[in-house]
C-alpha cells in the first residue's frame, strides 16, 4: 500500500502510484511495457511470480494493483474490453439463474444476457431501478445477480446504490455496479455495499481514446479466485501495451474528471435555457429527479449528459451532423467532446425494445476542451 509520510495516500497520489514502484533492475519511473508472452523459469515448478501471459504480465499487475485502490477494492481483475469482463461475470451462473438489471443499462450488457447467455439458460428481469418496490418484485428464487448501473446510459438516471446492493443481499444474489460513467474518482460502489465493480477502461480510466480495456473490483477472496480462473480458462486478457496505456491514462483521472464535470455542468445549464430543448438529462442540475441522491452518492457529477430536442429523430441526427468540435462518434469518456444520437448508434441493439431510448435523444461526452469553444459549436449546430 502506498503511504505519504505515515498516512493512507489520497486518491491523486495512488493513481500515480499504486502498483508503479520504480522498476528493481534499472530503476525506470515507469512502469515497462513487459512485451512478452512467458517467462523463463528458474526451476521446474519455481517461478519469479509469472509464467505465461494469458495467466499474468507485470504491467497488467500493476494496472491491476492500481485500479484496486483506487475503487477502495482488495484486488482488481484486467480484461481485454469491459464486456470480456461482462462476460467473467456471467460465467459465475449456471443454467436456471436469473438476473435483475436496470432497464437502461449499457446495450451491450442487455445483449450480452439477453442474447448469448439465454442459451446457457439465463433468464433477465430489466426494471426501473429507481423504484425499490419494482426492484423487488423482480427478484425470483433464482436470483443470482443485480445489474446496478449508475449514472445510467444514456438517460443518466441516478441509482440508490446502497439501498439496492441491500436488497440483493436479502435475497442471497450478488450486486456488481457497472462505475465506468462516474469512475473510482467521482464514486466507489464498494463502499456502498455492492460485491463488484465493473469498468470499461476504455471510457474514463484510460480516457484518451486510445485503448479498449475493461476490469473488475472486488474485496471478497473467493471471489477473486473464481473470477481469476474464468479469465485465465476463458482468455479475454489485455495484452502489456494496452495494459500500460490504460494505466497510463488512469494517473490524470482526477484532473481530467474535474474538468470533465466543470465542462457537462455549464453544457447542460446552457442548454437547459435553450427554446430548442425539450428536455436536458444530467445530475448536476438541481431539477434532476435524484440530484439529490447524487449528490450524496458522487463527488462530482460526470461529464456525461443526454437531451432531447424539439423536432425528435430529424433534428438530433441533423444536430449531430453539425457539430464540429464535438466529433460524431460512440464511445464516451476521452478528453475530445463526442456526440451521438443514441438509438440510431450506441443503442441500436434495443431498438424496438422496452429498453430503447427516446429516438431524438442526443447524448454528449463532454470532454475537457474551452468551455466556449464547446458552448459555441453546439450552439451553431442546433441552429
Ligand atoms: C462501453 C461500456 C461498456 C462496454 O465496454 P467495452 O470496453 O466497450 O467492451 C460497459 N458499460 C458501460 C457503461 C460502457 O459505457
Amino acid at each position: 500500500m502506498v503511504r505519504s509520510a505515515g498516512r493512507k495516500a489520497g486518491f491523486e497520489t495512488l493513481a500515480i502510484h499504486a502498483g508503479q514502484e520504480p522498476e528493481v533492475t534499472t530503476g525506470a519511473v515507469v512502469v515497462p511495457i513487459f512485451q512478452t508472452s512467458t517467462f523463463a523459469q528458474v526451476a521446474v515448478g519455481k517461478n519469479k511470480g509469472f509464467e505465461y501471459g494469458r495467466t499474468g504480465n507485470p504491467t497488467r499487475t500493476a494496472l491491476e494493483t492500481c485500479l484496486a485502490s483506487l475503487e477502495g477494492a482488495r484486488w482488481a481483475l484486467a480484461f481485454a474490453s469491459g464486456m470480456a469482463a461482462s462476460d467473467a461475470v456471467a460465467h459465475l451462473l449456471e443454467e436456471g439463474d436469473h438476473v435483475v438489471m436496470g432497464d437502461d443499462v449499457y446495450g451491450g450488457t442487455y445483449r450480452l444476457f439477453a442474447r448469448v447467455f439465454d442459451r446457457a439458460g439465463i433468464s433477465l428481469t430489466a426494471v426501473d431501478m429507481r423504484r425499490p418496490a419494482a426492484v423487488r418484485r423482480a427478484i425470483r428464487r433464482k436470483t443470482k445477480l443485480m445489474w446496478i448501473e449508475t449514472p445510467s446510459n444514456p438517460l443518466l438516471k441516478v441509482l440508490d446504490v446502497a439501498a439496492l446492493a441491500e436488497i440483493a443481499h436479502r435475497a442471497r444474489a450478488l450486486a456488481i455496479a457497472d462505475n465506468t460513467f462516474a469512475s473510482p474518482y467521482l464514486q466507489q460502489p464498494l463502499k456502498l455495499g455492492v460485491d463488484l465493480v465493473l469498468h470499461s477502461t476504455t471510457k474514463y480510466l484510460g480516457g484518451h481514446s486510445d485503448v479498449v480495456g475493461g476490469a473488475l473490483a472486488g474485496n471478497d477472496p473467493l471471489l477473486r479466485t473464481r473470477l481469476a480462473f474464468i479469465q485465465n480458462a476463458a482468455g479475454g486478457v489485455p495484452g502489456p501495451f494496452d495494459a500500460w496505456l490504460v494505466l497510463r491514462g488512469t494517473k490524470t483521472l482526477a484532473v481530467r474528471m474535474e474538468r470533465h464535470a466543470a465542462n457537462a455542468q455549464a453544457i447542460a445549464e446552457w442548454l437547459a435555457g435553450n427554446p430548442k430543448v425539450t428536455r436536458v438529462n444530467y445530475p448536476g442540475l438541481r431539477t434532476h429527479p435524484q440530484h439529490e441522491l447524487a449528490k450524496r452518492q458522487m463527488r462530482l457529477f460526470g461529464g456525461m449528459l443526454s437531451f432531447e430536442l424539439r423536432g425528435g429523430e430529424a433534428a438530433a441526427r441533423r444536430m449531430a451532423a453539425r457539430t464540429r468540435i464535438f466529433a460524431l462518434g460512440e464511445s464516451l469518456g476521452g478528453v475530445e467532446s463526442l456526440i451521438e444520437v443514441p438509438l440510431a448508434m450506441t443503442h441500436g441493439s434495443v431498438r424496438g425494445t422496452k429498453l430503447a431510448p427516446p429516438a431524438g435523444l442526443v447524448r454528449l461526452s463532454v470532454g475537457i476542451e474551452t468551455i466556449a469553444d464547446l458552448i459555441a459549436d453546439l450552439a451553431q449546430a442546433i441552429g
